[in-house]
């Protein structure tokens, strides 16, 4: 339907190659732990920053690949992101975002995940908000995590009917189908997953940085904020090694450029597995210019993150037109598979060598 999507017959055999490469590269490659340079991609020693080093050799289609790649359905995706626009405004605190966040579990659970809700009460412009992260997990052979993220509040305006079809919606249903197809493979991962549905990214006043909150913290990035604070109280932060972030990423008119912001190594990942699958026409070398969302408290507190967001091309954010029309099945069916089949070449990358 549009000129964006890539050539089937490449992608064709593209897919192909991939499969190759999945199924016959890794009994040619040997057992090459992350880190040891055996023609993977290998991590520098130093804590994260947005340019630190990781030797960016992206021969991800040997060294580090993935075993299996679990079915993605990004029909599926789309009915859940129609169910979410069919609920209306969803911002922080409302009804339809506590029901939002019912049928999201309810979605997980009967995809077998274990899911559990982190609930607080978020200080805001526009007074006390109730929220809550959902977070699913899938428990790997290592305590080691990769999280998997989306926000799905939407942003609260009072001078239109705001229902966010790709922010969030887009995001959020790609999200539980990403959940879903990984656990649907049965098969332990070497790490352990965290599929988190943040509560409260967007501002309560009209500008994203407008505003501060009355304990003069930044108004948005609440679920976000919170998590960080709570792993780093509990200790458990370090266990988080890469966070992918998804958020508008639904657009019929997909592209995708690399955030601004994100770990280059992990971004490298992605984008060379989206193209070996077909989708280089929405994985394209540029700057998406993201100034900040929910990988960036995890990015602050040295953990290896990016963000899949298409925001300067995408004429309809945060207008009354953000609608279901604008979101095409096809674009959460390139992104959700490209991010299933980027995970095991992910934790290749941050596995930490055995004791
Ligand atoms: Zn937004």
């Amino acid at each position: 339907m549009s000129k964006h999507f890539y050539n089937s017959r490449t992608a064709a055999t593209s897919r192909l190659l991939v499969i190759f490469a999945l199924f016959f590269a890794p009994a040619l490659a040997g057992c090459d732990g992350a880190g040891s340079g055996g023609g993977g991609l290998t991590i520098g020693a130093q804590s994260n920053s947005t340019t630190n080093a990781v030797a960016a050799n992206a021969n991800t289609s040997n060294a580090n690949a993935p075993a299996a790649r679990p079915a993605f359905d990004g029909e599926r995706a789309f009915a859940h992101v129609k169910k979410m626009v069919e609920m209306g405004p969803r911002p922080a605190g409302s009804q339809e975002l506590a029901k939002t966040r019912d049928y999201i579990k309810g979605e997980l659970q009967s995809g077998g995940l274990k899911v559990s809700t982190d609930e607080w009460d978020a200080q805001t412009p526009g007074g006390t908000k109730h929220m809550a992260n959902v977070v699913a997990e899938i428990a790997g052979k290592s305590p080691d995590v990769i999280l998997v993220a989306s926000h799905y509040d939407t942003k609260p305006f009072k001078e239109f009917r705001f229902v966010g079809a790709n922010d969030a919606g887009s995001s959020t249903g790609t999200l539980i189908e990403i959940a879903r197809a990984v656990a649907a493979t049965h098969q332990q991962p070497a790490l352990t997953y965290w599929f988190v549905f943040f509560d409260g990214e967007e501002a309560f006043c009209n500008g994203w940085d407008e505003c501060k909150t009355p304990d003069k913290q930044p108004d948005n990035t609440y679920g976000s904020r919170h998590m960080v604070e709570r792993l780093k109280s509990q200790g458990q932060l370090p266990r988080v090694r890469a966070m992918i972030l998804l958020d508008m990423m639904g657009y019929k008119n997909l592209t995708l450029a690399r955030d601004d912001m994100g770990t280059r190594w992990l971004e490298d990942i992605i984008w060379q597995t989206g193209k070996e699958l077909g989708y280089g026409n929405i994985f394209v070398e540029g700057t998406e210019g993201v100034g900040g969302d929910d990988h960036e408290p995890f990015l602050s507190a040295g953990v290896y993150a990016c963000d899949l967001i298409q925001l300067e091309k995408y004429p309809y954010w945060h207008t009354a037109d953000d609608t279901l029309d604008k979101i095409s099945p096809k674009s959460l069916q390139a992104v959700g598979e490209t991010i299933v089949a980027s995970l095991p070449r992910i934790e290749r990358n941050v596995a930490r060598p055995a004791q």
